[in-house]
């Protein structure tokens, strides 16, 4: 198959499975995907490796997870790839902005739709293959460009379209014998996480209920308005105890 170098404008001959590459007469890295061939570039980390954990720790303390995740897990060590993303220029209302589409299957959350985070790109060489896997992008351009417009509902004007390689950190932590998976971005610190042990809502909403019917009773059982506040206030600290005690627990 014969491709033209989007850079110089070469002829080039790739085997039929090859996707990425780079030009052998300017050396521009290249990806093709189906009849396209577009431009690749890397993301430079600016997040040391060992600071990885620190980040993941932070999430596991966050209100999303069950208490003392942050203190139980036991985080392993990082491994570095290069995850490709479809970086769409898009034309809006403030000017234009990147927006990216994860180009690779991925149980992580949070990658549909990210912003292409502040930092410097680099050239993306082989040699980028030293700190990290190089990983493959499987997800068609087409399908990734209609996730877009569904995201924007309908119509999304693209000036540009580039391969890009984010750079993340992938972490595996064990809590109570099971593992668990998330990755850190190595531009941002930021942390998506994969399935992970989720604060339980059930037992919140039992309080909601215990304060519903705690109120409900005063107000019916009491009609003196005067003391009615009175039971009201009483009412609210052990109410805020219970409530307390199963934001520690669950
Ligand atoms: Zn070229």
């Amino acid at each position: 198959m014969e491709i033209r170098c989007t850079q110089c404008g070469a002829a080039v001959e790739v085997a039929p499975d090859v996707r990425l590459l780079a030009c052998p007469h300017c050396d521009t890295a290249l990806v093709v995907d189906g009849s396209q061939v577009l431009f690749r570039e890397a993301m430079r980390p600016t997040v040391d490796p060992a600071e990885a954990p620190a980040h993941l720790r932070r999430f596991l303390a966050g209100t999303r997870t069950v208490a003392g995740l942050d203190r139980e897990a036991r985080i392993g060590e990082p491994e570095m790839v290069w995850f490709p993303f479809w970086a769409f220029t898009v034309a809006g209302e403030g000017g234009e902005q990147v927006e990216l589409m994860p180009a690779a299957p991925s149980s992580l959350q949070g990658l549909q739709g990210l912003e292409l985070p502040a930092g410097s790109t680099q050239k993306m060489t082989p040699e980028l293959e030293r700190f990290g896997r190089i990983v493959e992008p499987e997800v068609p351009v087409e399908t990734a460009r209609t996730w877009l417009e569904e995201r924007h509902g309908g119509e999304a004007p693209v000036r540009r379209t580039v391969l890009y390689h984010l750079p993340l950190y992938q972490l595996t932590y064990t809590w109570r014998g099971r593992d668990y998976r998330a990755a850190v971005d190595a531009v941002t610190g930021r942390v998506f996480p994969a399935e992970y042990p989720a604060k339980a809502e059930a037992p919140y909403m039992l309080v909601l209920v215990l304060a519903l019917v705690v109120f409900g009773l005063e107000g019916l059982v009491v009609s003196n308005l005067l003391l009615k506040l009175a039971l009201y206030l009483l009412s609210v600290p052990p109410i805020l105890g219970v409530a307390w005690l199963v934001s520690r627990k669950v």
